[in-house]
Protein backbone atom coordinates (compact mmCIF):
# COMPACT_ATOMS: atom_id res chain seq x y z
CA UNK A 1 0.00 0.00 0.00
CA UNK A 2 1.13 4.07 -1.01
CA UNK A 3 0.21 5.89 1.41
CA UNK A 4 -0.19 9.74 1.27
CA UNK A 5 2.61 11.82 2.20
CA UNK A 6 0.88 14.42 4.49
CA UNK A 7 -1.61 14.26 7.22
CA UNK A 8 -3.91 16.23 5.38
CA UNK A 9 -4.24 13.91 2.27
CA UNK A 10 -4.64 10.88 4.50
CA UNK A 11 -6.85 12.69 6.87
CA UNK A 12 -9.01 13.16 3.25
CA UNK A 13 -8.67 9.43 2.28
CA UNK A 14 -10.29 8.16 5.67
CA UNK A 15 -13.14 10.63 4.85
CA UNK A 16 -13.69 10.05 1.58
CA UNK A 17 -14.13 6.25 2.99
CA UNK A 18 -10.81 5.37 0.42
CA UNK A 19 -8.53 4.66 3.49
CA UNK A 20 -9.64 3.10 7.41
CA UNK A 21 -7.38 3.66 10.28
CA UNK A 22 -7.31 0.00 10.57
CA UNK A 23 -5.17 -0.30 7.13
CA UNK A 24 -3.49 2.48 8.23
CA UNK A 25 -2.10 1.21 11.21
CA UNK A 26 -1.44 -2.67 9.26
CA UNK A 27 0.60 -0.64 6.90
CA UNK A 28 2.97 0.89 9.59
CA UNK A 29 2.90 -2.56 11.70
CA UNK A 30 4.29 -4.21 8.50
CA UNK A 31 6.48 -1.86 7.79
CA UNK A 32 8.07 -1.92 11.72
CA UNK A 33 8.37 -5.79 11.24
CA UNK A 34 9.86 -5.50 7.97
CA UNK A 35 12.88 -2.65 9.07
CA UNK A 36 13.24 -4.29 12.61
CA UNK A 37 16.57 -4.50 12.05
CA UNK A 38 16.93 -0.67 12.43
CA UNK A 39 16.52 -0.94 16.60
CA UNK A 40 14.25 2.08 16.27
CA UNK A 41 11.55 1.07 18.56
CA UNK A 42 11.58 -0.31 22.22
CA UNK A 43 7.86 -1.30 22.27
CA UNK A 44 5.52 -1.58 19.66
CA UNK A 45 1.71 -0.93 21.07
CA UNK A 46 0.33 -3.58 18.63
CA UNK A 47 -2.67 -4.13 20.42
CA UNK A 48 -3.33 -1.52 21.29
CA UNK A 49 -3.07 0.53 18.26
CA UNK A 50 -5.52 -1.82 16.47
CA UNK A 51 -8.33 -1.48 18.61
CA UNK A 52 -8.03 2.36 18.76
CA UNK A 53 -7.59 2.39 14.84
CA UNK A 54 -11.28 0.54 15.24
CA UNK A 55 -12.55 2.82 17.53
CA UNK A 56 -11.35 5.93 15.56
CA UNK A 57 -12.77 4.64 12.40
CA UNK A 58 -16.27 4.75 14.32
CA UNK A 59 -15.63 8.01 15.07
CA UNK A 60 -15.01 8.78 11.83
CA UNK A 61 -18.17 7.29 10.34
CA UNK A 62 -20.50 9.40 12.82
CA UNK A 63 -18.34 12.88 12.20
CA UNK A 64 -17.24 12.88 15.95
CA UNK A 65 -12.96 12.25 15.49
CA UNK A 66 -10.78 14.72 16.95
CA UNK A 67 -8.31 17.10 14.85
CA UNK A 68 -5.57 13.92 14.70
CA UNK A 69 -7.64 11.15 14.21
CA UNK A 70 -6.09 9.17 11.45
CA UNK A 71 -2.14 10.34 12.64
CA UNK A 72 0.21 7.68 13.84
CA UNK A 73 2.60 9.02 16.07
CA UNK A 74 5.81 7.49 18.01
CA UNK A 75 6.62 8.62 21.67
CA UNK A 76 10.33 8.90 22.64
CA UNK A 77 11.34 6.51 25.43
CA UNK A 78 11.44 9.78 27.76
CA UNK A 79 7.40 10.65 27.81
CA UNK A 80 5.31 9.02 30.16
CA UNK A 81 2.34 7.06 28.91
CA UNK A 82 0.26 5.82 32.32
CA UNK A 83 0.35 1.90 32.57
CA UNK A 84 3.19 1.48 30.02
CA UNK A 85 6.86 1.13 30.09
CA UNK A 86 9.36 3.82 30.40
CA UNK A 87 12.95 3.41 30.57
CA UNK A 88 15.02 6.09 28.73
CA UNK A 89 16.92 3.55 27.51
CA UNK A 90 18.24 2.95 30.76
CA UNK A 91 18.99 -0.01 32.38
CA UNK A 92 18.33 1.58 35.92
CA UNK A 93 14.59 2.04 34.97
CA UNK A 94 14.27 -1.75 34.41
CA UNK A 95 10.83 -2.69 35.28
CA UNK A 96 9.37 0.55 35.63
CA UNK A 97 5.44 1.56 34.32
CA UNK A 98 4.50 5.32 33.80
CA UNK A 99 1.87 6.42 36.45
CA UNK A 100 0.48 9.12 34.40
CA UNK A 101 0.68 10.28 30.96
CA UNK A 102 2.75 13.04 29.81
CA UNK A 103 0.49 16.29 29.02
CA UNK A 104 2.14 16.15 25.40
CA UNK A 105 0.97 12.53 25.15
CA UNK A 106 -2.51 13.32 26.66
CA UNK A 107 -3.24 16.11 24.37
CA UNK A 108 -2.37 13.92 21.31
CA UNK A 109 -4.85 11.17 22.72
CA UNK A 110 -7.58 13.60 23.68
CA UNK A 111 -7.19 14.65 19.64
CA UNK A 112 -7.66 10.86 18.55
CA UNK A 113 -3.76 10.51 17.69
CA UNK A 114 -3.02 6.56 17.65
CA UNK A 115 0.46 6.10 20.20
CA UNK A 116 2.17 3.25 17.62
CA UNK A 117 5.37 2.09 20.07
CA UNK A 118 7.90 3.94 22.20
CA UNK A 119 11.18 4.49 20.67
CA UNK A 120 15.12 4.16 21.18
CA UNK A 121 16.95 6.78 22.24
CA UNK A 122 20.28 7.74 24.28
CA UNK A 123 19.99 7.02 27.67
CA UNK A 124 18.53 9.71 29.72
CA UNK A 125 18.79 11.68 26.07
CA UNK A 126 22.66 11.87 26.58
CA UNK A 127 24.32 11.59 23.68
CA UNK A 128 24.56 12.64 19.53
CA UNK A 129 24.29 8.99 17.94
CA UNK A 130 22.32 6.68 19.87
CA UNK A 131 24.73 5.08 20.68
CA UNK A 132 24.24 5.36 24.29
CA UNK A 133 21.28 3.01 24.82
CA UNK A 134 21.04 -0.06 27.08
CA UNK A 135 19.03 -1.61 24.04
CA UNK A 136 21.53 -1.17 21.26
CA UNK A 137 22.07 1.49 18.48
CA UNK A 138 19.61 2.08 16.16
CA UNK A 139 20.57 2.21 12.67
CA UNK A 140 20.17 4.60 9.97
CA UNK A 141 17.84 4.02 7.20
CA UNK A 142 19.69 5.79 4.46
CA UNK A 143 23.03 3.72 5.30
CA UNK A 144 22.34 0.98 8.09
CA UNK A 145 26.46 1.39 8.79
CA UNK A 146 25.89 4.85 10.02
CA UNK A 147 24.04 6.21 13.12
CA UNK A 148 20.91 8.33 13.17
CA UNK A 149 22.53 10.98 15.38
CA UNK A 150 20.82 11.47 19.11
CA UNK A 151 19.27 11.35 21.51
CA UNK A 152 16.26 10.88 19.37
CA UNK A 153 17.96 8.52 16.81
CA UNK A 154 14.58 6.07 16.78
CA UNK A 155 12.02 8.88 16.82
CA UNK A 156 13.69 10.42 14.00
CA UNK A 157 14.11 6.65 12.20
CA UNK A 158 10.21 6.12 12.92
CA UNK A 159 9.51 9.02 10.52
CA UNK A 160 12.47 8.07 7.87
CA UNK A 161 11.59 4.66 7.56
CA UNK A 162 7.83 4.97 7.35
CA UNK A 163 7.13 3.50 10.52
CA UNK A 164 4.84 6.09 11.95
CA UNK A 165 4.02 9.94 10.50
CA UNK A 166 4.92 11.80 12.94
CA UNK A 167 7.33 11.69 16.44
CA UNK A 168 7.48 13.19 19.96
CA UNK A 169 11.34 13.55 20.77
CA UNK A 170 12.77 15.73 23.14
CA UNK A 171 15.55 18.16 22.79
CA UNK A 172 18.29 19.67 24.89
CA UNK A 173 21.14 20.19 22.78
CA UNK A 174 19.95 19.08 19.69
CA UNK A 175 18.23 15.76 19.91
CA UNK A 176 15.72 16.86 18.10
CA UNK A 177 17.48 18.54 15.01
CA UNK A 178 20.94 16.69 14.42
CA UNK A 179 19.26 13.19 14.22
CA UNK A 180 16.21 15.33 11.78
CA UNK A 181 19.49 16.64 9.76
CA UNK A 182 21.02 12.78 10.03
CA UNK A 183 17.97 11.33 8.47
CA UNK A 184 16.48 13.90 6.16
CA UNK A 185 13.62 14.70 8.08
CA UNK A 186 11.72 17.84 9.58
CA UNK A 187 12.52 18.45 13.53
CA UNK A 188 11.36 21.29 15.45
CA UNK A 189 12.48 22.18 18.70
CA UNK A 190 10.09 25.05 19.68
CA UNK A 191 10.86 27.94 22.11
CA UNK A 192 11.31 26.89 25.45
CA UNK A 193 8.73 26.42 27.91
CA UNK A 194 6.38 26.73 25.29
CA UNK A 195 5.06 23.11 25.73
CA UNK A 196 4.83 21.46 28.93
CA UNK A 197 7.50 18.93 30.44
CA UNK A 198 5.09 17.46 32.74
CA UNK A 199 5.89 13.37 32.28
CA UNK A 200 9.15 14.39 29.96
CA UNK A 201 11.88 12.62 31.36
CA UNK A 202 13.91 15.65 32.99
CA UNK A 203 17.87 15.24 31.55
CA UNK A 204 18.70 19.02 32.01
CA UNK A 205 15.24 21.05 33.04
CA UNK A 206 16.14 24.55 31.91
CA UNK A 207 17.17 23.49 28.89
CA UNK A 208 14.47 20.79 27.83
CA UNK A 209 11.88 20.56 25.12
CA UNK A 210 9.60 18.21 23.43
CA UNK A 211 9.95 18.27 19.27
CA UNK A 212 8.53 16.75 16.65
CA UNK A 213 9.59 15.07 13.64
CA UNK A 214 7.80 14.78 10.38
CA UNK A 215 8.28 14.81 6.82
CA UNK A 216 5.94 17.86 5.98
CA UNK A 217 5.96 21.01 8.13
CA UNK A 218 1.97 21.23 8.01
CA UNK A 219 2.12 17.99 10.41
CA UNK A 220 4.78 19.50 12.56
CA UNK A 221 2.67 22.65 12.95
CA UNK A 222 -0.76 20.56 13.76
CA UNK A 223 0.70 18.87 16.52
CA UNK A 224 2.44 21.60 18.25
CA UNK A 225 -1.06 23.12 18.22
CA UNK A 226 -2.20 20.44 20.09
CA UNK A 227 0.28 19.89 22.25
CA UNK A 228 1.92 23.26 23.02
CA UNK A 229 0.87 26.09 25.87
CA UNK A 230 -0.66 26.07 29.34
CA UNK A 231 -0.73 23.57 31.89
CA UNK A 232 -2.01 23.12 35.36
CA UNK A 233 1.21 20.48 35.98
CA UNK A 234 3.80 22.52 35.26
CA UNK A 235 3.93 26.25 36.20
CA UNK A 236 7.06 26.91 34.11
CA UNK A 237 5.12 26.61 30.75
CA UNK A 238 4.57 30.26 28.73
CA UNK A 239 1.57 32.11 29.05
CA UNK A 240 2.35 33.23 25.67
CA UNK A 241 -0.68 32.69 23.36
CA UNK A 242 -0.76 29.34 21.35
CA UNK A 243 -0.46 30.65 17.47
CA UNK A 244 -2.65 29.15 14.85
CA UNK A 245 0.26 27.41 13.38
CA UNK A 246 -1.42 25.36 10.82
CA UNK A 247 -3.43 27.85 9.62
CA UNK A 248 -2.24 29.87 6.31
CA UNK A 249 0.68 28.07 5.97
CA UNK A 250 1.70 28.47 2.71
CA UNK A 251 0.97 31.82 1.79
CA UNK A 252 4.34 33.49 1.66
CA UNK A 253 4.30 37.17 0.98
CA UNK A 254 7.07 38.36 2.82
CA UNK A 255 10.36 39.09 1.60
CA UNK A 256 12.63 37.61 4.38
CA UNK A 257 15.90 39.41 5.87
CA UNK A 258 18.24 35.83 7.03
CA UNK A 259 21.72 36.40 8.73
CA UNK A 260 24.26 33.78 8.61
CA UNK A 261 27.26 33.71 11.19
CA UNK A 262 30.95 33.86 9.73
CA UNK A 263 32.02 31.66 12.79
CA UNK A 264 29.60 28.73 12.07
CA UNK A 265 30.79 28.65 8.25
CA UNK A 266 35.06 29.08 9.57
CA UNK A 267 34.33 26.49 12.07
CA UNK A 268 37.40 23.58 11.31
CA UNK A 269 35.32 20.72 11.57
CA UNK A 270 32.58 21.88 9.28
CA UNK A 271 32.65 19.36 5.99
CA UNK A 272 33.01 20.82 2.82
CA UNK A 273 30.09 19.48 1.23
CA UNK A 274 27.85 21.16 3.59
CA UNK A 275 29.48 24.14 3.22
CA UNK A 276 29.04 24.78 0.08
CA UNK A 277 25.45 23.61 0.17
CA UNK A 278 24.82 26.46 2.90
CA UNK A 279 26.34 28.51 0.88
CA UNK A 280 24.57 27.93 -2.29
CA UNK A 281 21.33 28.36 -0.32
CA UNK A 282 22.27 31.82 0.19
CA UNK A 283 22.55 32.11 -2.98
CA UNK A 284 19.48 30.54 -4.00
CA UNK A 285 17.90 32.92 -1.25
CA UNK A 286 19.35 35.55 -2.11
CA UNK A 287 18.19 35.29 -6.05
CA UNK A 288 14.81 35.03 -4.73
CA UNK A 289 14.92 38.43 -3.91
CA UNK A 290 15.79 37.79 0.41
CA UNK A 291 18.36 39.81 1.87
CA UNK A 292 20.62 37.16 3.27
CA UNK A 293 23.66 38.86 5.60
CA UNK A 294 26.54 37.74 7.06
CA UNK A 295 26.86 38.46 10.77
CA UNK A 296 29.52 37.71 13.28
CA UNK A 297 29.33 35.69 16.46
CA UNK A 298 32.71 35.92 18.17
CA UNK A 299 31.11 33.69 21.18
CA UNK A 300 30.40 30.79 19.03
CA UNK A 301 33.22 28.91 20.74
CA UNK A 302 31.90 29.43 24.10
CA UNK A 303 28.46 28.18 23.38
CA UNK A 304 29.29 24.20 23.67
CA UNK A 305 31.20 24.84 27.16
CA UNK A 306 28.82 26.56 28.58
CA UNK A 307 26.25 24.09 27.30
CA UNK A 308 27.84 20.90 28.89
CA UNK A 309 28.76 22.92 31.98
CA UNK A 310 25.20 23.92 32.72
CA UNK A 311 23.18 20.58 31.63
CA UNK A 312 26.22 18.39 33.53
CA UNK A 313 25.08 20.32 36.54
CA UNK A 314 21.39 19.95 36.26
CA UNK A 315 21.63 16.13 34.71
CA UNK A 316 23.66 15.76 38.26
CA UNK A 317 21.03 16.63 40.60
CA UNK A 318 17.93 15.41 38.36
CA UNK A 319 19.35 12.03 38.44
CA UNK A 320 20.59 11.80 41.91
CA UNK A 321 16.71 10.76 41.77
CA UNK A 322 17.65 6.88 40.74
CA UNK A 323 18.88 5.87 43.69
CA UNK A 324 17.28 1.97 43.76
CA UNK A 325 14.90 3.17 46.34
CA UNK A 326 11.97 4.46 44.43
CA UNK A 327 12.33 3.36 40.66
CA UNK A 328 13.16 0.53 38.90
CA UNK A 329 16.68 -1.23 38.96
CA UNK A 330 17.81 -2.26 42.53
CA UNK A 331 20.87 -3.85 42.76
CA UNK A 332 20.57 -7.44 44.49
CA UNK A 333 24.10 -7.20 45.81
CA UNK A 334 23.88 -4.59 49.02
CA UNK A 335 24.42 -4.70 52.37
CA UNK A 336 23.36 -1.39 53.32
CA UNK A 337 21.69 1.83 52.06
CA UNK A 338 24.98 3.18 51.55
CA UNK A 339 25.93 -0.16 49.52
CA UNK A 340 22.46 0.21 48.19
CA UNK A 341 22.83 3.42 46.06
CA UNK A 342 25.97 3.06 45.34
CA UNK A 343 25.93 -0.85 43.28
CA UNK A 344 22.40 0.28 41.91
CA UNK A 345 23.57 3.44 40.49
CA UNK A 346 26.88 1.73 39.08
CA UNK A 347 25.03 -0.82 37.82
CA UNK A 348 22.36 0.65 36.40
CA UNK A 349 23.75 3.24 34.37
CA UNK A 350 25.49 3.80 31.32
CA UNK A 351 29.26 5.50 31.15
CA UNK A 352 28.02 8.31 29.37
CA UNK A 353 25.55 9.03 32.16
CA UNK A 354 27.87 8.43 35.07
CA UNK A 355 31.09 10.63 33.09
CA UNK A 356 27.96 13.56 33.49
CA UNK A 357 27.03 12.82 36.62
CA UNK A 358 30.43 13.11 37.90
CA UNK A 359 31.41 16.09 35.92
CA UNK A 360 27.87 18.29 36.78
CA UNK A 361 28.54 17.01 40.60
CA UNK A 362 31.86 18.48 40.42
CA UNK A 363 31.28 21.93 38.58
CA UNK A 364 28.46 22.35 41.27
CA UNK A 365 30.88 21.44 44.16
CA UNK A 366 31.68 24.41 46.74
CA UNK A 367 35.11 25.10 45.17
CA UNK A 368 34.08 24.79 41.46
CA UNK A 369 30.87 26.19 41.71
CA UNK A 370 31.89 30.39 40.85
CA UNK A 371 34.66 29.09 38.85
CA UNK A 372 32.27 26.98 36.22
CA UNK A 373 28.65 27.09 36.97
CA UNK A 374 28.91 30.85 38.08
CA UNK A 375 30.45 31.51 35.08
CA UNK A 376 28.64 29.50 32.24
CA UNK A 377 25.58 30.57 33.73
CA UNK A 378 26.86 34.67 33.10
CA UNK A 379 28.05 33.26 29.48
CA UNK A 380 24.72 31.98 28.76
CA UNK A 381 23.02 35.35 29.69
CA UNK A 382 25.32 36.56 27.13
CA UNK A 383 24.51 34.26 24.47
CA UNK A 384 20.97 34.37 24.59
CA UNK A 385 21.14 38.09 24.70
CA UNK A 386 23.71 38.65 21.96
CA UNK A 387 21.22 35.95 19.32
CA UNK A 388 18.42 38.05 20.48
CA UNK A 389 20.19 41.16 19.01
CA UNK A 390 20.37 39.99 16.04
CA UNK A 391 17.17 38.70 15.47
CA UNK A 392 15.97 42.32 16.42
CA UNK A 393 17.52 43.01 12.86
CA UNK A 394 17.11 39.79 10.93
CA UNK A 395 13.96 37.66 10.56
CA UNK A 396 15.84 34.46 11.03
CA UNK A 397 19.35 33.00 11.95
CA UNK A 398 20.62 30.05 9.10
CA UNK A 399 23.17 27.68 10.44
CA UNK A 400 24.04 24.22 8.84
CA UNK A 401 22.66 21.35 11.47
CA UNK A 402 25.60 19.46 11.96
CA UNK A 403 29.14 19.74 11.42
CA UNK A 404 28.93 16.72 9.00
CA UNK A 405 26.55 14.20 7.68
CA UNK A 406 26.12 10.61 9.67
CA UNK A 407 28.99 9.19 10.73
CA UNK A 408 29.63 5.56 11.15
CA UNK A 409 28.54 3.28 14.10
CA UNK A 410 31.67 3.49 16.48
CA UNK A 411 33.27 6.35 14.86
CA UNK A 412 33.15 8.56 17.37
CA UNK A 413 32.03 6.41 20.54
CA UNK A 414 35.64 6.15 22.77
CA UNK A 415 36.14 9.89 22.37
CA UNK A 416 33.85 12.05 24.16
CA UNK A 417 35.15 15.20 22.60
CA UNK A 418 34.14 14.40 19.23
CA UNK A 419 31.08 13.20 19.94
CA UNK A 420 30.16 16.42 21.81
CA UNK A 421 30.99 18.42 18.49
CA UNK A 422 28.33 17.06 16.94
CA UNK A 423 25.97 19.45 18.47
CA UNK A 424 28.42 23.01 17.95
CA UNK A 425 25.35 24.60 16.25
CA UNK A 426 21.93 23.03 17.80
CA UNK A 427 23.53 24.44 21.54
CA UNK A 428 22.89 27.91 20.55
CA UNK A 429 18.92 28.17 20.36
CA UNK A 430 19.07 25.78 23.58
CA UNK A 431 21.43 27.85 25.20
CA UNK A 432 19.03 31.19 24.07
CA UNK A 433 15.84 28.97 24.77
CA UNK A 434 15.12 29.99 21.23
CA UNK A 435 12.62 27.86 19.06
CA UNK A 436 14.63 26.12 16.04
CA UNK A 437 14.21 23.68 13.08
CA UNK A 438 16.42 21.48 11.21
CA UNK A 439 15.21 20.98 7.30
CA UNK A 440 16.18 18.47 4.87
CA UNK A 441 18.25 20.20 2.13
CA UNK A 442 20.13 18.00 -0.10
CA UNK A 443 22.45 15.47 0.23
CA UNK A 444 26.41 15.20 0.43
CA UNK A 445 28.46 13.00 -2.05
CA UNK A 446 28.30 9.95 -0.31
CA UNK A 447 24.17 10.38 -0.80
CA UNK A 448 23.97 11.46 2.81
CA UNK A 449 21.16 14.00 4.01
CA UNK A 450 22.35 17.47 5.25
CA UNK A 451 20.19 19.73 7.58
CA UNK A 452 20.09 23.79 7.23
CA UNK A 453 19.21 25.07 10.89
CA UNK A 454 16.36 28.06 10.91
CA UNK A 455 17.12 29.85 14.21
CA UNK A 456 14.08 32.48 15.41
CA UNK A 457 13.01 34.71 18.28
CA UNK A 458 10.88 34.11 20.82
CA UNK A 459 7.73 32.38 20.06
CA UNK A 460 8.06 33.39 16.52
CA UNK A 461 7.10 29.54 15.84
CA UNK A 462 4.56 30.67 13.14
CA UNK A 463 6.91 32.56 11.08
CA UNK A 464 9.22 29.65 11.21
CA UNK A 465 7.37 26.92 10.09
CA UNK A 466 6.12 29.65 7.39
CA UNK A 467 9.44 30.15 6.07
CA UNK A 468 9.85 26.37 6.64
CA UNK A 469 7.38 25.83 3.81
CA UNK A 470 8.77 28.36 1.83
CA UNK A 471 12.25 27.32 1.74
CA UNK A 472 11.49 23.25 1.38
CA UNK A 473 9.07 24.45 -1.57
CA UNK A 474 11.55 26.79 -3.20
CA UNK A 475 12.71 24.47 -6.03
N1 LIG B 1 23.78 15.61 22.11
C1 LIG B 1 23.45 16.53 23.16
C2 LIG B 1 23.86 15.96 24.50
O1 LIG B 1 24.32 14.86 24.53
C3 LIG B 1 22.00 16.87 23.12
C4 LIG B 1 21.15 15.91 23.81
C5 LIG B 1 19.73 16.32 23.83
O2 LIG B 1 19.34 17.28 23.18
N2 LIG B 1 18.94 15.62 24.61
O3 LIG B 1 23.70 16.60 25.50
Amino acid sequence: MKLPASFQSIRAALENGTLTCAQLVEHYLENIHERNHLNAFLEVFEDEARSKAAKIDEKLVSNTAGRLAGMVISIKDVLCYEDHNLQASSKILGGFESQFTATAVERLLAEDAIIIGRTNCDEFAMGSSNENSAFGPVLNAADRERVPGGSSGGAAVSVQADLCLVALGSDTGGSVRQPAAFCGVIGLKPTYSRISRHGLVAYASSFDSIGVFAKEVEDIALVLEVIAGEDDFDSTVSRHKVGHYSDNITTHTQNYKLAYVKETLESPGLSESIKTNILGHIEELKAAGHTVEQVNFPLLQHILPTYYILTWAEASSNLSRFDGVRYGYRSPNTTDLSSLYKKTRTEGFGEEVKRRIMLGTFVLSASYYDAYYTKAQKTRKLIRDQTKAILQEYDFIITPTTPTTAFKLGEHSQDPLEMYLADLYTVQPSVAGLPAISLPSGMDEKNLPIGLQVIADDFKEKELLKFSHYFLNLN
